[in-house]
């Protein structure tokens, strides 16, 4: 797997405190990655008489990271920056040369890239440049993308980035900084969101600056309007002038060729994203609701029994909560009462466990995250709700834990199907023979293995209805990790087979 995987990206040009919004723009985005994060802003330097770009990254979370109020008074100065999340990913490397944002020097100026995806064709091109001689500096894939910037002979640095862009495959969102630019990318599927802000208006001075970020939720914390996404193969060129005119009609555009249609990542809407950002054009909070509805459509609360009282819905929190929401409303317009509660509440302080040798490692994850709320479940039928299951672990002790506590029985829903398939395109799943549902034949035998008195998975038809019935959009979903469908070839090792082309 790569080092490039599920992350928050972040840019923003024409705001006088660049990296100050940057860091609230990371921060809020700090659920999309927690190993380390950076930010690279670009000024002029009077006394070397160019542009530079002052760098500041390190492990951690933003706010250690950006603890020193002087980064923001003296270092990271300039109108415009980008920023990085990255997410930590088990077995790789801890190289500090790996965080991004990633920044280059060459003869055309000064050049950062952060990077959300996964290049499919980085070996064969790791491979060209090694022969030619190219030094690497770090072991990620996106550094590639700048030897190729570097290499090409277009003259304007613009042509150079859609030159190197033309030669990459597989799932990118980037934003990039030059010395005038800020240049926003997704690739032609989609696979990963990106959207497009404005933040002040044409009649303060300066005019209104523009950002793009993963998630809207970052342009809230910068009061800054969400204005569209980057459409999935554009790669949008925001300049100076007409930013400062609020004409963001105007910014150059650039359609790479799709091969493939539009894919968009589907599991943002189930699990990754944050109910109150907007991705592929629609509020995640609306979709995960429908989402919710539509298992309640297909797989309700059980009957109760005679003496019985009515199941308590809980969510796993916080990610399964919008959904839940919803499930355990059509539940209750559809004639099947039942309660939504807060049986499970979260420890959000959970960082690196140290436990005592014999403690099983994973209970204990799972122990430091979640605990139950006794009094609510006690002698209640349990319907515990959650986004999905990977490899079992959360599920299998939540059900112990929900027991323990007394819950008369323990039924657990899910609000997408059974993963399957390992993704290519940027999401962090386990090798396919650690996930629950390649280990069983049907839901029944996963059912008894987590010792459940019911469990059901929403259909891969009723995802992809729900998600389309709350987003008109209807642009395409990539599914491969629910049904084996990659929608770009993709051979034994998990590498794209055709290039995508220009138009
Ligand atoms: P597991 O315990 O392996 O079955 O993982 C399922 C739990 O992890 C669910 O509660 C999800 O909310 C969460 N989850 C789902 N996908 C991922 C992912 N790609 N990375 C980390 N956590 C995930």
């Amino acid at each position: 797997m790569s080092v490039n995987d599920k992350c928050g990206i972040f840019g923003i040009l024409g705001a006088p405190e660049a990296a100050r919004h940057t860091y609230f723009g990371l921060h809020a985005l700090q659920h999309r990655g927690q190993e380390s994060s950076g930010i690279v802003t670009s000024t002029y330097d009077e006394a070397k008489g160019r542009p530079v770009m002052p760098i500041h990254k390190d492990f951690g979370l933003v706010l250690d990271v950006f603890d020193d109020e002087e980064l923001f008074e003296k270092t990271l100065l300039g109108d415009s920056g980008i920023g990085h999340n990255r997410y930590s990913t088990t077995g790789e490397s801890k190289s500090r040369t790996n965080v991004q944002p990633f920044l280059v020097h060459d003869r055309k100026g000064n050049l950062a890239l952060s990077h959300n995806g996964n290049l499919s064709n980085a070996r064969e091109l790791r491979k060209s440049f090694s022969e030619r001689g190219t030094l690497f500096q770090t072991t990620s894939d996106s550094e590639l993308i700048l030897h190729l910037v570097a290499q090409s002979r277009r003259e304007r640095r613009v042509d150079q980035i859609i030159d190197a862009l033309g030669q990459i495959e597989g799932a990118f969102s980037l934003v990039l900084l030059t010395d005038d630019h800020l240049i926003a990318v997704r690739d032609p599927s989609g696979f990963r969101p990106l959207a497009l802000g404005r933040l002040g208006s044409i009649d303060q001075p300066g005019g209104p600056a523009y950002c793009v970020a993963s998630e809207t939720c970052a342009f809230d914390m910068i009061d800054a309007d969400y204005v569209r996404d980057i459409r999935p193969g554009e790669i949008l060129i925001i300049d100076r002038e007409n930013a400062a005119r609020g004409a963001h009609e105007d910014f150059e555009s650039v359609q790479m060729r799709r091969r493939y249609g539009v894919n968009q990542c589907i599991f943002e809407y189930v699990y990754f994203s944050r109910p109150d950002s907007k991705i592929y054009g629609e509020m995640v909070d609306k979709v995960r609701r429908e989402i919710g509805r539509q298992l309640a459509r297909e797989s309700p609360v059980p009957e109760v029994e005679g003496g019985e009282k009515e199941p308590i819905v809980i969510p796993v929190p916080d990610s399964a909560n919008t959904a839940t929401l919803g499930y355990a409303n059509e539940n209750n317009k559809r004639g099947h009462p039942c309660y939504f509660e807060l049986g499970l509440i979260r420890n959000h302080y959970v960082g690196r466990t140290f436990i005592s040798p014999g403690q099983d490692q994973r209970e204990m994850k799972v122990r430091c995250k979640f605990n139950t709320v006794e009094g609510l479940l006690r002698g209640r039928p349990v319907v515990v709700v959650d986004d999905s299951i990977v490899r079992g672990t959360t599920a299998g002790y939540l059900v112990d834990m929900l027991r323990d506590s007394g819950a008369a029985s323990v039924h657990f829903r899910v609000t997408s199907p059974p993963v399957t398939g390992p993704c290519y395109y940027g999401m962090d799943f386990p090798d396919p023979d650690e996930l629950l549902a390649n280990q069983f034949d049907s839901v029944e035998e996963m059912r008894d293995f987590l010792g459940v008195d019911s469990l059901a998975y929403l259909s891969d038809e009723g995802l992809l209805e729900a998600v389309n019935k709350a987003n008109h959009e209807q642009l395409g979903y990539c599914t491969a990790c629910f049904t084996g469908d990659y929608p770009v070839p993709v051979d034994a090792d998990g590498q794209e087979k055709e290039a995508f082309e220009w138009r």
